[in-house]
């Protein structure tokens, strides 16, 4: 005996699409939360507020002096998890140990943070800077000159989010 297969229609659901129930009852929801306090904002124009720890785009630091703060001991390379750092080093005239090298391919990174997390100098940082782009591959492939630019133009916000976040770390 084979088993008849179930209408996949009603006269119940006949009726509340003829009534248009359906519609009603979103247009219901709709006026429910039409004059209530707007949760969205018109980007880019508006702008939520970021945590100190927003994980953007990277930078490299520098000390007040103008020293690359990077020693080259490549925790940050070691830790990433998207092999996304590539770094060499060299011993410079002065005994110390500097990248020639730091570049971060952007297209692996996950924006995880290790890296940050990992440098003993607070180097490598990751900034709000979150409204940037490439058109082709290669543009966010990000060298050492390109990061410590970044580093440069906005250390102050750098500063002042590590600051705030010092007390919780
Ligand atoms: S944020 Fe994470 S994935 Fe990106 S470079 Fe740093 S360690 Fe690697
Ligand atoms: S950025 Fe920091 S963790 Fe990475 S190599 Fe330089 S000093 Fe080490």
């Amino acid at each position: 005996m084979t088993a008849v297969a179930a209408s996949p229609f009603s006269i119940k659901d006949f009726f509340k699409s003829f009534m248009l129930v359906e519609l009603f009852k979103g247009m219901a929801l709709t006026g429910r939360y039409a004059l209530r306090r707007k949760v969205t904002v018109q980007f880019p124009e508006e702008k939520t507020p970021l945590s100190p720890r927003f994980r953007g785009l990277h930078a490299l630091r520098r000390y007040e002096n103008g020293e690359e703060r990077c020693i080259a001991c490549k925790l940050c390379e070691a830790v990433c998890p998207a092999v996304a750092i590539t770094i060499e080093s060299a011993v410079r005239d002065d005994g110390t140990r500097r990248t020639t090298r730091y570049d971060i391919d952007l297209t692996k990174c996950i924006f995880c943070g290790f890296c940050e997390e990992s440098c003993p100098v607070d180097s490598i940082v990751e900034t709000h800077i979150l409204e940037y782009h490439g058109e082709k591959r290669g543009d966010l492939y990000f060298t050492k000159d390109m990061l410590l630019a970044v580093g440069d133009r906005y250390e102050q916000e750098i500063a002042a989010n590590k600051a705030a976040d010092a007390k919780y770390r």
